[in-house]
């Protein structure tokens, strides 16, 4: 039975492990013969890559899928898949009836399989011959494992994606080297919890250090950064080797949440205070030019304001070069749920989020002052869309999509190439700069 191959139109929603899966139907439909149409209104097959993390991003993501219900036209097919549709793969379908197709998250081959292609068809290239749909050509994500074994009260996430199941080094590096020829200078690995990978295996799993190392070995990509880490496994070999590899980004993105023993008891977090000093200043000892990143959560059942002033000294005794912040919001079937320790209202967790935000702004508006006449090196990732500015890019302390940019005001510069450049002026989230 000969299969129509089709246009598909992509919609996708949340974070950057899920982008990874999106970027792996893709390739397996175009490997198929499908083509990828630019917009919803002309596509055959409407793909709508949800997220299902929080209530906010759930919205999100149910709004889209029915507002591409009400424009779909007879001859379209609407496909969800993702976090979302994991998570609510019972309930889902049967309050959307418009929806053609229901899949969870990413399953190698499990769309091709429904859409009617043999078993043999199934083409086992994906995900390491993956195409880069990034939103530039010179950066990619590299998702190096599934799923998360710990189990913080808050999080939803081992519920919809599972126990960790880390990845092969041989096949990470052929995903990595397939993406070097793709043009990426930049690669940037992800995982719920990227300090565990290959640890539920034992020793033939391989760690991240033993990632790393086969990856600087097998590639010659310039930039090759990690976020995701927990405060654990995190030994001097792996600083070390981050220390003194210059292609190894001297960026660590570690959440935190919190501070406080009592909260972080709480929150199902394994680690203590104590810890977090000990660890975060190790990193800077070893590693003394790099940015750090953390996630911090306010507002969890029971913080009162001695465990908030316990987070904010050490935000303040230890400074971040990113940090984001947010206020617990109770997700259901996480352990949270449970916890019947006093709720803490919401303005009071505001004012205690501003509070930290306040701070980082002035931290953040300080630092990047201090930058001013210096000479830092950059990453060119798009032309400016602002007139008075010809290009927008990074430094090595800043992530994609999360961190701080780079202003080109004056130089010219290819997109995708690094370049040294001198800081005019800055802004907390934003470094002038002149191309040298
Ligand atoms: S480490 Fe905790 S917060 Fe992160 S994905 Fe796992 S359970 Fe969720």
């Amino acid at each position: 039975m000969s299969i129509k191959k089709k246009s598909v139109f992509t919609i996708h929603l949340g974070c950057s492990k899920n982008q990874v899966d999106a970027e792996c139907i893709l390739s397996e439909l175009l490997a198929s013969g499908f083509t990828i149409s630019e917009e919803s209104a002309s596509a055959h097959y409407i793909i709508i890559n949800t997220c299902g993390f929080i209530e906010p991003a759930k919205e999100e993501s149910i709004d889209i899928v029915l507002s591409q219900i009400k424009e779909k036209k007879k001859s379209q097919k609407i496909i969800v898949t993702g976090c979302l549709s994991e998570r609510y793969k019972t309930e889902l379908p049967k309050e959307m009836p418009g929806v053609d197709y229901w899949l969870g998250t990413y399953k190698p081959g499990e769309l091709l399989h429904l859409l009617g292609f043999s078993e043999n068809h199934i083409c086992e290239t994906v995900p390491t011959n993956r195409i880069n749909f990034g939103s530039f050509a010179h950066h990619a994500y590299l998702k190096i494992a599934e799923g998360c074994n710990r189990r913080c009260a808050f999080c939803a996430i081992p519920n919809i994606r599972g126990k960790q199941a880390s990845r092969s080094i041989e096949e990470l590096v052929l995903e990595a080297q397939n993406l070097e020829s793709q043009g990426v200078q930049e690669l940037t690995l992800v995982a719920q919890d990227t300090t565990y990978f290959g640890r539920e295996k034992g020793k033939k799993g391989g760690t991240l250090q033993s990632l790393l190392e086969a990856l600087l070995k097998n590639t010659t990509i310039p930039w090759i950064r990690t976020l995701y880490w927990y405060p654990d496994f995190i030994d001097d070999a792996l600083l070390d080797l981050i220390a003194k590899e210059p292609r190894l980004c001297k960026y660590i993105d570690m959440p935190i949440q919190h501070a406080s023993d009592r909260q972080l008891k709480l929150m199902a977090r394994h680690y203590s205070q104590k810890t977090l000093y000990s660890l975060l200043n190790k990193i800077k000892e070893k590693i003394p030019d790099v940015s750090l990143r953390t996630t911090v959560l306010v507002g969890f059942p029971g913080e009162t304001h001695e465990d908030f002033e316990e987070l904010m000294t050490l935000i303040q005794t230890i400074p971040f070069n990113h940090l984001g912040g947010f206020i617990f919001s109770p997700e259901e079937d996480t352990p949270a749920e449970k916890i019947t320790a006093e709720r803490v209202n919401e303005s009071e967790a505001r004012l205690r989020l501003d509070s930290i935000t306040e701070y980082q702004e002035d931290l953040c508006l300080e630092r990047n002052e201090g930058l001013i006449g210096k000479t830092i090196r950059i990453i060119i990732d798009e032309v400016a869309e602002e007139s008075e500015f010809h290009f927008y890019g990074r430094t090595e302390g800043s992530a994609l999509d999360t961190d701080d940019i780079v202003k080109v005001i004056e130089g010219d510069a290819q997109v995708g190439h690094f370049y040294n450049a001198q800081v005019v002026d800055a802004t907390p989230h934003e470094l002038i700069c002149k191309i040298l």
